[in-house]
């Protein structure tokens, strides 16, 4: 077992201490590769996310004062710190999420990418002159740090989805109370570690693990905290807006999604493989904007299906710190009941087995990565978010078809489709209902480029220029009388 470099953090961070629950209880975390017990976090509620929040109140007044080249230092250290401890934080990451290594390598990269583009980005927030429409006026539109932030984050991408929200947070000069997920929690811990060690002050970051009602509750009740930026499952995300209500807090929501993936006759089909495997199977099919539904068009669907079952036959399935393992065990087995679920509903209203549709033989909640031809609109997959290695096959005739099919969601995260045909990509660009497109490409978020949903995928952006604004507020102050 590695030592995660100190980084496995057992502990609370609230106000520069690091400390256990008021009433001393914890919470084990486990090891999905394995079922092996981790170690513990403290188990906190209302009352350590109150002190939390009492806490990032205190830091806020100086740190949002701060110089902004002192904060940019900071950050530019944070990213310099994470790089520098990547293989800890990656083996960290894989050890309480289970997607392999290079899968965690890789996200702890993205995190830090994203607080080096903030960090960047923060300098060039400008404000505004407005021309004013009389004499002697001057308006001023200025851009100002929104107040103490609460963050909610989900197990599936427990460093970076993280990293999306301290970058601009921290960037901008506002103060945090962060809420992990409550089965990966030492990935966002080890944040405060590493905010620590580079010199942010105490207060600036908190966070607290246990009861997401209670510590979710506190941060919506309170009107200390000014934002709520969530990213999980839409009806979590929707009991969170109404919460907002009361303290009318601004909030952004990165939510559930029902991801499109187009094959059109014209698309260049190993290419489209190549992006279907990355788009389906990250993190065995347990991301927001993994391919929940493939439809490919009648003249390359045979061909299609051909080569994404071998391909999806030929995954080495194991515990990611294995060498060449490319799908971990699923989080939970609540996760591997849902696919069950799905392929037993898929299968009973005529959908074919082209590989998988079982639990894998190494057990414990490892499933086999699963291609199922014949789908159609009434199954279940249609509607619910997979959130696993199931990949459920459409066959469409014509493009009208498809895109109907593709926006029959209340879901508009992520969509992809594979053709080379220009016209046919502008109309998928003015009529897909979807927040990101990926036009012959199956992996596209980036930092320089704006994250999120439409419809009941969320709101607000991560990532990009606009990545900034859910954590400014604007103020328009008018000069006058000073000729
Ligand atoms: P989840 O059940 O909604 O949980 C997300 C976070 O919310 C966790 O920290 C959870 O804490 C907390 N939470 C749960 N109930 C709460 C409450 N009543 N008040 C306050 N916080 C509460 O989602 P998940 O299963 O972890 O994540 C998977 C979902 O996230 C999928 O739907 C996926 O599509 C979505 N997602 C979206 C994006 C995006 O950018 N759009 C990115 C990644 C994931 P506990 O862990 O303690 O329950």
């Amino acid at each position: 077992m590695t030592s995660f470099n100190g980084y496995l953090l057992e502990a609370n961070l609230i106000g520069g201490e690091w400390t256990g629950a008021a009433e001393g209880g914890t919470i084990d975390v486990t090891n999905p590769a394995t079922g092996a017990v981790l170690g513990t976090v403290p188990n906190c509620g209302a009352g350590e996310t109150e002190a939390a929040i009492a806490a990032a109140k205190a830091a806020f007044p100086a740190w949002s004062r701060s110089d902004l080249m002192m904060r940019v230092g900071l950050l530019q250290k944070l990213h310099d710190a994470l790089m520098d401890n990547q293989e800890a934080l990656a083996q960290l990451l894989t050890a309480e999420q289970g997607k392999p290594l290079f899968e965690a390598r890789g996200e702890i990269a993205i995190g830090a990418a994203y607080i080096r583009w903030f960090a960047e980005e923060i300098r060039r927030k400008k404000g505004e002159i407005v021309p004013a429409p009389q004499a002697g006026r001057r308006l001023l539109v200025t851009h100002h740090p929104v107040g103490v932030v609460g963050a909610i984050t989900p197990w599936n991408f427990p460093s970076s989805m993280l990293a999306r929200k301290l970058g601009p947070a921290l960037a901008a000069g506002c103060t945090v109370v962060a809420k992990p997920a409550t089965v990966t929690p030492y990935s966002a811990l080890a944040w405060g570690k590493l905010c620590e060690d580079v010199g942010f002050p105490a207060g600036v970051l908190n966070i607290v693990t246990g009861s997401a009602r209670a510590i979710g509750g506190a941060i919506m009740d309170s009107p200390d905290v000014r934002k709520v930026t969530f990213t999980g499952s839409t009806e979590v995300g929707k009991t969170l807006i109404r919460q907002s209500a009361d303290t009318v807090k601004k909030v952004s929501m990165e939510l559930g999604g029902n991801a499109p993936f187009i094959v059109f006759d014209d698309a260049d089909i190993d290419a489209a493989i190549e992006g279907a495997m990355i788009a389906k199977y990250r993190n065995m099919g347990q991301t927001c904007v993994c391919t929940n539904r493939f439809y490919v068009q009648a003249g390359v669907h045979d061909e299609f299906v051909a080569k994404l079952t071998a391909a999806t036959k030929a995954m080495k399935v194991g515990d990611g710190t294995e060498d060449g393992v490319m799908q971990g065990p699923m989080i939970d087995a609540g996760a591997v009941a849902k696919v069950e679920e799905l392929v037993a509903d898929a299968t009973a209203k005529g959908g074919s087995i082209a590989t998988g549709g079982a639990r894998h033989a190494l057990g414990g909640t490892y499933y086999q990565p699963t291609v199922i031809t014949g789908a159609t609109q009434d199954m279940q997959f249609a509607k619910d978010e997979i959130f696993g290695p199931l990949s459920a096959v459409f066959k469409f005739d014509t493009e009208e078809g498809a895109m109907a099919a593709a926006n029959d969601t209340e879901f508009g995260l992520a969509a992809y489709a594979y053709t080379r045909d220009l016209g046919r990509i502008f109309r998928l660009n003015e009529q897909l209902e979807y927040g990101l497109i990926g036009i012959n490409a199956g992996l596209i978020t980036t930092v320089e480029a704006p994250f999120g949903g439409v419809k009941e995928s969320g709101m607000g952006k991560e990532g990009g220029t606009q990545g900034l604004d859910d954590y400014l507020v604007s103020k328009y102050t008018c000069l006058a009388g000073l000729d």
